[in-house]
């Protein structure tokens, strides 16, 4: 994984203004944060507590470093979150 800062990444910039841009940046780590957190599996393990998935998803993408990974992507779940209901969606 490489440990590309968010200022570094322009889909993460672009992120910071939109935060449901399709823009992800491949080798990004915050990149593949938010593209978890947007994802079906985050979904599942959301409203119906089935996070099997997503945490298979982490597992491969950090690998050793699950625990930093769970925690990104939980960060980008409580900020999607919070930008849905600030827009009514
Ligand atoms: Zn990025």
């Amino acid at each position: 994984m490489n440990h590309e800062t968010a200022i570094q990444c322009p889909s993460c910039r672009a992120a910071e203004v939109n935060q449901f841009t399709g823009s992800y940046h491949a080798g990004c780590e915050n990149c593949s944060a938010r593209m978890l957190a947007n994802s079906p599996q985050a979904w599942n393990a959301i409203h119906k507590g089935q996070a099997a998935q997503l945490q298979e998803a982490i597992r491969k993408t950090w690998g050793d470093e699950y625990n930093v990974g769970r925690q990104m992507v939980w960060e980008w779940i409580q900020k999607l979150t919070a930008a849905r209901a600030a827009k009514g969606i």
